[in-house]
């Protein structure tokens, strides 16, 4: 099977680009490392997405994480319509935000959420809140590692800072650069240096729980419990940032994975089901420190929606083990077909996973941080993309991406993925 040329995808691209910067509401979505025309999706049902020229796609994106059911599951769908048909937002608590709050709970090390709209102000007050407990000014943070774009995190970060090869973004000023120290992800010493140096003065250190916006890098073996001695032993707080793995590497995140407990925790993405809506969370004592109980002073209008709270917990609660062991061995066995096609042209390639979540590398060193990320053959990836593409299969359209497999992969599925492989190997060789 071979998809239409997007005729209606590059319509719509030329009439976004008069309106919209690069045509594009996210940088990455503009097929800029891989060219070509982005596709303008206009449904998705399963593990399927549908474009403005008909073509369809198996969606190995998920919209960067959230889908782990598919798209448009009915639970979730009727959920959202139940919620909206009792109103949009009313700007007041509401009863479904506890029990949003009480699954998060449940599930990770936190005690306590604030719900917010989006992973990056998540990450933001994160900060805020550990300089407010600590009276302390400096955060450290990992090469690859994204974060959102929060002035102070976009330093050497991952995604779409990766894919467009910035060192950080003009906007972000000095005084705000000069508070962010950041070190070689996986490097503990490098960490104990900057401890023994600056120690006095650090908040927090901040990482993503399994780095997965430089490609997914996993913490090597004793790296997360490491950060968390050290923060501990100089008075520091560990910000451990789920975003991405949160409710997706496994049932409790990547907790689930290394059970390291950090000291605040950020969330999004699958804790939302698709609509937009983030948390962060701690012990009741730090996040004592959030007005109007404390200091620290965070808020959001929308913050806690009802429609997204309802989109979030109907997610979750049909995310049991059960949907978790579909979801791994969806992965492994995607996994599984990437390394037999590419073994098969020859192709030098790591296959990295951290839970459910994958991403191959055109190298065959064990990638353990973003030097190592940048230094695989990425070249190798647009060709690879766009013969997945043009076969049906949506893949993230950057090398440095993790993939997202959902629990509605089917068997035409898996056969398309393993037909659009063995060209996109080709390709690629
Ligand atoms: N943190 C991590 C680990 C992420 O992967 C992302 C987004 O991909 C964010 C934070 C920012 O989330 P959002 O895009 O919802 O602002």
């Amino acid at each position: 099977m071979s998809n239409p040329e997007p005729k209606e995808s590059a319509r719509l691209f030329e009439r976004a680009t008069e309106l919209i910067p690069g045509g594009v509401n996210s940088p990455v979505r503009a097929f800029n490392s891989v060219g070509g025309t982005p596709r303008f999706m206009v449904s998705g049902e399963g593990c399927r997405l549908t474009d403005a020229d008909g073509a369809t796609y198996v969606d190995l994106v998920s919209s960067w994480g959230p889908m782990i059911l598919g798209h448009a599951h009915p639970a979730v769908v009727e959920a959202v319509r139940s919620a909206a048909s009792q109103g949009l937002s009313f700007g007041t608590p509401t009863p479904g935000e506890i029990d949003l709050a009480a699954e998060i709970v449940d599930r990770t090390p936190v005690e306590q959420v604030r719900l917010v709209n989006s992973g990056t102000e998540a990450t933001m007050s994160a900060i805020r809140l550990a300089r407010g407990i600590t009276g302390r000014t400096v955060i450290v943070k990992f090469s690859g590692c994204y974060h959102g774009h929060v002035d102070a995190l976009l330093a050497d970060a991952g995604s779409g800072i990766a894919t467009l090869g910035l060192p950080t973004s003009p906007g972000v000023t000095g005084a705000q650069a000069a508070d962010t120290v950041v070190l070689p992800y996986n490097d503990l010493d490098a960490v104990r240096q900057v401890f023994e140096q600056r120690g006095a003065d650090i908040a927090c250190v901040i990482t993503e729980a399994a780095a997965g916006n430089m490609g997914v890098v996993p913490p090597v073996e004793g790296f997360n419990a490491g950060l968390r001695d050290l923060c501990h032993a100089h008075g520091a707080l560990l910000v451990i940032d789920e975003v991405m793995t949160g409710f997706r590497a496994s049932r409790q995140g990547w907790f689930g994975c290394d059970g390291v407990a950090g000291d605040l925790y950020t969330f999004g993405k699958v804790m939302s089901g698709g609509l937009p809506a983030a948390a962060f969370g701690g012990s009741a004592e730090h996040m004592s420190y959030l007005a109007p109980a404390g200091p620290v002073y965070q808020a959001g209008t929308l913050a806690g929606n009802p429609v997204a709270v309802a989109a979030g917990l109907t997610t979750l609660r049909h995310a049991d083990d059960a949907a978790y062991a579909t979801l791994q061995s969806h992965a492994d066995r995607v996994g599984a077909l990437v390394t037999a096609a590419l073994e098969r042209e020859g192709v030098a390639h790591t296959l990295q996973y951290a839970g459910t979540m994958f991403s191959p590398f055109f190298t065959d060193t064990p990638v353990t941080g973003y030097a190592g990320a940048k230094a695989a053959e990425t070249w190798r990836y647009p060709a690879f993309f766009h013969a997945m593409l043009d076969h049906g299969v949506y893949l993230p359209p950057s090398a440095f991406e993790g993939w997202f497999v959902s629990t509605a992969l089917d068997d035409e599925a898996f056969e398309r993925i393993e037909t659009g492989l063995a060209a996109a190997a080709r390709a690629a060789a």
